[in-house]
Formats: structure tokens, C-alpha cells, sequence
């Protein structure tokens, strides 16, 4: 008898026939003997709608109340799983995440789990109910107030919970078969992995692989909790992110994103602070930045572009404009229209040439490289958004992942 803890995606309890099949296949592992908790995301685009609603309403940024919306989404599915499971005659019951004890930082939006306190959780199981936790929530014990996670939060709540029960496996059901060698719907030939080390899949996740939300997998790796990806179509074994895989294949998998803009501050004077100062006032209106590229011409002038999320344009563009002013830049450009390509892979830190051969191949389809960034296992490159999709289906036919060390 073990412990486990699924999580099923919207698209997953996107009806009301999707939840009871969910509820099937939840009660009939109850009655094998396992204790399951089961954590939920919204129906379907429940969580896009919301969002829809509240820009008709007010063009305004509201973050407490965003958070009191977007909380709703789980709770509906959470207490339809819940009626579902029980008439399959399996007693089970729904806690929101505060009701769960998941404990937050202040922040909406983009609240950080710190700490979880799973009483009620566990008095559920012991009286042998099926617990639904509402994925996605919590509620910062400071200000009392409900948070959210971020976007694709539920994976976060499902391992993190995994984690604070000590149990057996967290799977994540979702709509494909488990972790790809990149995004099937974009690249047809893509292979689903049988395995991925935590590290590799932080870093696909990281590059946009959104089958996995980056945390979750940070919450995998942190407290070792065997994360299965598996489709909730059927009962075929999907992947299993663990701590090293068998093979460390050079290329494991290609990644996309089109969810950032880049920013440029031109002609700015090259001093010492100048970019502590821009990135201090992002970093204070909490707004992360992933790529930076410096460039110092001659005259002492400087350039520096760096991309941010699309959806905190709004707030990141006036705070660099305000600095770049400050500090008598000559201009700064947004540029909305780019996307990230990227491999990932542990045997590439071995193999010289892996990175090479990207530029390569990217050179061949005439597609210009704005911004690179590596790291020891990732090499990504900042692109026309009209070419991503393109450029990552030409990067999966000229690496072939996952790539043995002889392929290349
Ligand atoms: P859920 O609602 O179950 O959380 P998501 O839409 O968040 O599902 O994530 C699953 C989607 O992730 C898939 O439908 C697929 O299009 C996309 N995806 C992107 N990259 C990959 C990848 N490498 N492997 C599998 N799926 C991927
Ligand atoms: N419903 C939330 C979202 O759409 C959380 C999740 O599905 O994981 O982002
Ligand atoms: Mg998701």
C-alpha cells in the first residue's frame, strides 16, 4: 500500500465526462488500497477566461482580487471531483489550498510555497477518504490574504504536497503521453522520453517545456519526490523525472517560448551602476528578467537588451524607461515580436560543438540569432517569434534527441 499524490491539468477535468472519468480512475486506485490525494487545476481555459473577464471589467492591475477570482477556478473542479468520487462510492472530500495548509509569501500572483501544514490532509486519509486539494492556491499566514502561484501553479501544489506527505509518487496527469523530446503539438516527430533527470527537465521547463511548471521540478529535486508524467487518457507508464537518468544523451530535447519581449536601452554611458540601477528597480517591482546582453562601443557608450514576460510589460517598460532617463540613455526599444529556441541535455557539457552546430543550423534557414544564453547543460537563442516554431522542428530533425554521444 503507498501513498500518492495526482494532480490532474485542466484539460484533464475539462467536462463533466473528463471528471468522471477522473473519478474512476481515482476511486479504483483507493479501492486497490492506496491513500490518494488528488490536487486539481481549473476546467479547461477556466483560468484564461477569468482572466478575460476581469480586463473587460477594469483595465486596472488588482492583484488581491485577481487571486480571490482565480482561486475560484479550482474550486469548482475540486468540489465536482469530489461529488464524482463519492458516487463511485469512495469517500472523499475538497479542501481549498488555505484549507490544506499551504502556507505562502506575501506575493499574488506569484506566491512562493514556504511552508506546508498538512493536518487536515492527513486526517482526511486516515479516516480513508480521498483527499481533492484545489491546485494553484494558498494563503500568505502574514497578511491572511489568498494567494496564487503563477501560471501552471497546480504541477507546484501537486509535488510540493508530494513532498510534505512523504509520499510514494506524485504522477501528473495531463493531455499527452508524458515528457517530450519536444512540444508534440509543434514538433510531430517529437519522441515522448521514458526518462529525464530532474536538472535537464528544470531546464526544459525553464526554456517553456510548460508540461512541468519550473518549480515543481525544483520541489522534485529538492526533496527527491519521483515525479510521473503520464496521460490521463490511458494507462500506459508516461515519463519519470528522477535524479539521474540512465543515458545522458547530449541533445535530450528542444524547447520553445514566445512568452517574453525584449527590451533595449540604447546608448547609455558605460559607468560602474548603471546596470545595477536598471535591474535593482525591475528586481524591486519584482519583475524577473532572464537574458541579458551588455555591448560597449567605442564611444563609451553602452547597450543593454534583456527579455522580461510579455504579461508584465506594462509595469517593466515605464520603470526602465524612468531609470534609462535617470541615468541620460538615448533611447529604450521594446521589441514584443521574438521567442527563445533551446536544447538541453547533461551530456552536453562533454561534447564541444553542440552549440556550434545550433548556430548552424539556424545560419542554414536564414534565421538571425539576437540574443544567446548557455548554461552548462542549455544553449538558448532569441529569435523572430515568426520563426520559433520553424526553428525548433529544424533543431529536432538536425539533433535527432534524444542524441547519443555518437550521433552527433
Ligand atoms: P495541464 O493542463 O495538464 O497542466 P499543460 O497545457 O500545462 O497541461 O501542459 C501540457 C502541454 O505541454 C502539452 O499539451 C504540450 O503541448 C505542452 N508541451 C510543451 N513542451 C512539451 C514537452 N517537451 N513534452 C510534452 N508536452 C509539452
Ligand atoms: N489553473 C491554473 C492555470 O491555468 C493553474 C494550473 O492549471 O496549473 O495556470
Ligand atoms: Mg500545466
Amino acid at each position: 500500500m503507498s501513498l500518492v499524490v495526482q494532480k490532474y491539468g485542466g484539460t484533464s477535468v475539462g467536462d463533466a465526462a473528463r471528471i468522471r472519468s477522473v473519478a474512476k480512475r481515482v476511486a479504483e486506485r483507493r479501492v486497490s488500497g492506496d491513500s490518494v490525494v488528488v490536487i486539481v487545476s481549473a476546467m479547461g481555459h477556466t483560468t484564461d477566461e477569468l482572466i478575460r473577464l476581469s480586463t473587460e471589467v477594469s483595465p486596472h492591475h488588482h492583484p488581491r482580487e485577481m487571486d480571490m477570482l482565480l482561486t475560484a477556478g479550482e474550486r469548482i473542479s475540486m468540489a465536482l471531483l469530489a461529488m464524482a468520487i463519492r458516487d463511485e462510492g469512495v469517500e472523499a472530500m475538497s479542501l481549498t489550498g488555505s484549507q490544506a495548509g499551504i502556507l505562502t509569501d506575501t506575493s499574488h500572483g506569484q506566491a512562493k510555497i514556504r511552508e506546508i501544514k498538512p493536518m487536515r490532509v492527513v486526517e482526511g486519509l486516515e479516516s480513508g477518504k480521498v483527499v481533492i486539494v484545489a491546485g494553484f492556491q494558498g494563503v500568505s499566514p502574514d497578511t491572511k490574504e489568498i494567494t496564487t502561484l503563477g501560471r501552471g501553479g497546480s504541477d507546484a501544489t501537486a509535488v510540493a504536497m508530494a513532498a510534505a506527505l512523504e509520499a510514494d509518487v506524485c504522477e501528473i496527469y495531463t493531455d499527452v503521453d508524458g515528457v517530450f523530446t519536444a512540444d508534440p503539438r509543434v514538433v510531430p516527430e517529437a519522441r515522448k522520453l521514458d526518462e529525464v533527470s530532474y536538472d535537464e527537465m528544470l531546464e526544459l521547463a525553464a526554456a517553456g517545456a510548460r508540461v512541468l511548471m519550473p518549480r515543481s521540478v525544483e520541489f522534485g529535486k529538492r526533496f527527491n519526490v519521483p515525479i510521473h508524467v503520464r496521460s490521463s487518457f490511458h494507462d500506459r507508464p508516461g515519463t519519470w523525472v528522477k535524479e539521474s537518468a540512465m543515458e545522458q544523451a547530449v541533445v535530450s530535447g528542444v524547447a520553445h517560448d514566445t512568452s517574453e519581449a525584449k527590451l533595449t536601452v540604447r546608448g547609455i554611458p558605460d559607468t560602474p551602476g548603471v546596470a545595477a540601477a536598471i535591474f535593482t528597480a525591475l528586481a524591486d517591482a519584482g519583475i524577473s528578467v532572464d537574458i541579458i546582453v551588455q555591448n560597449v562601443s567605442s564611444g563609451g557608450l553602452a547597450d543593454i537588451s534583456f527579455t522580461v514576460p510579455r504579461d508584465v510589460l506594462g509595469q517593466a517598460v515605464p520603470i526602465t524607461r524612468e531609470v534609462a532617463a535617470g541615468k541620460k540613455a538615448a533611447s529604450v526599444e521594446v521589441d514584443e515580436a521574438i521567442g527563445r529556441v533551446s536544447i538541453v541535455g547533461s551530456g552536453m557539457r562533454s561534447y564541444p560543438g553542440v552549440a556550434a552546430k545550433m548556430f548552424s543550423v539556424l545560419a542554414g534557414a536564414g534565421i538571425n540569432i539576437l540574443m544567446i544564453s548557455t548554461s552548462s547543460i542549455r544553449t538558448s537563442c532569441v529569435i523572430a517569434e515568426a520563426r520559433v516554431e520553424e526553428a525548433a522542428r529544424l533543431l529536432h530533425a538536425a539533433f535527432q534527441p534524444p542524441t547519443a554521444p555518437g550521433e552527433l
